[in-house]
């Protein structure tokens, strides 16, 4: 499926600044919010898009790569991960750090245990080479991500201060509400279901206990990886409140097409050009392979289209490492143009085989002598 113009998922154009764009997404996140659409997966799915493009377009750096090179532009740079509804929830803090999304969102934002939350998880695309994917390789991404703040050691309380107990649930996390009849419990809005409040905010991180930081990941591809994978690093997503709930780092892995190799599940295929000659008379022959150059016995008499399998010289699995075939197609070759003496040669193999063929043609200087000639 093609991916959608982020301007155009925001309905904004091109030259926006950053407060049009937003607007625009607070109100395509107002529009297709989960909680607005119960059960509605195409309005979750718009959502999602608007949060994608938000992020980008928001972004200065990413959204000149994107504006210049596209969506491919983006491969390599981390993006928030919004495959799973837990982690845009998470997110919301860090993305929309700025408050334009608090009032949407109030309480829904955290699950699990009161206070505690799951760092979001981020997502990239790498792109490799064809035969890097077959031996594996290692790429380095550098990327910012929500860090615990190492001055609050992440309690968000300015240093020397302890948070105070939330006076609106006596630190339960927890308030009662009662509509009529009925009363129910719900997440504290003053603490988050923490429990308590910070009375003096850390300066570094604003009281939020985390801060945007720039690291640099080395990712492991491992040999046989196919394209599309995606691969999970465990942990290497956003911190959350503790240390046990990072987030995760997602890795969409795209394999770039070679130009004489094509996969076919474990097997590797190449066609290989031969002259008619060496097809009719055998020859052996030098083919490409995965690991560098073979031989390849071709008997006398193999015709156009034969394939040869050279065992366990494809592609490792991803899994086992158990190597598939390498299937090679002959092609055969035949000259567009013949010297004299090696169209004298066939002519006179031809009568041997009592075939008929076409006169020898005659080339344009010759036509247009003898169109002169008529005239
Ligand atoms: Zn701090
Ligand atoms: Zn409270």
């Amino acid at each position: 499926m093609p991916r959608r113009d982020y301007y155009e998922i925001l309905d904004v154009p091109r030259t926006a600044g950053l407060d049009d764009i937003k607007r625009a997404f607070r109100k395509a996140a107002l529009n297709h919010h989960p909680d607005k659409n119960p059960g509605d997966s195409a309005a979750e799915a718009r959502f999602k898009e608007a949060l994608e493009a938000y992020e980008v377009l928001s972004e200065p750096e990413k959204r000149e790569r994107y504006d210049r090179f596209g969506h491919d532009g983006l491969r390599g740079m981390a993006t928030h991960d919004y495959g799973s509804f837990d982690s845009i929830f998470d997110a919301f803090g860090d993305i929309f750090g700025d408050g334009i999304f608090g009032s949407i969102f109030g309480s829904s934002r955290r699950q699990g245990r009161p206070g505690q939350f799951r760092g979001a998880s981020l997502r990239v695309t790498l792109e490799i080479d064809f035969l890097e994917s077959a031996v594996g390789v290692e790429r380095k991404i550098a990327l910012k991500r929500a860090e615990s703040c190492d001055e609050c050691i992440g309690t968000g309380a300015k240093p020397g201060t302890r948070p105070a107990t939330c006076s609106a649930c006596g630190g339960g996390g927890e308030i009662v509400q009662t509509h009529g009849f009925f009363s129910m419990r719900v997440t504290c809005h003053v603490c988050e279901g923490r429990g308590e409040v910070i009375t003096a905010r850390c300066s570094a991180c604003g009281g939020a206990g985390r801060v945007q930081k720039k690291r640099e990941i080395t990712v492991k591809i491992p040999p046989g990886i196919q394209d599309g994978t995606r691969m999970r690093v465990a942990g290497e997503g956003e911190a959350g409140s503790d240390p046990r709930l990072r987030g995760d780092l997602y890795c969409d892995i795209f394999v770039k097409p070679h130009e004489f190799f094509e996969r076919h599940n474990n097997d590797v295929l190449c066609e290989v050009p031969v002259a008619f000659t060496q097809a009719a008379l055998g020859a052996e022959i030098e083919v490409p392979t995965i690991d560098g150059k073979a031989k390849l016995e071709i008997p006398k008499g193999t015709e156009d289209g034969h394939v040869f399998t050279l065992k366990g010289a494809g592609m490792p699995d991803v899994h086992n490492g158990r190597r598939g075939n390498q299937l090679i197609r002959l092609v055969i070759d035949v000259p567009r143009t013949l010297t004299n003496k090696q169209e004298e040669l066939l002519r006179e193999y031809a009568t041997t085989e009592k075939t008929s063929v076409r006169p020898r043609k005659k080339g344009i200087i010759e036509k247009l002598k003898d169109y002169l000639g008529t005239l």
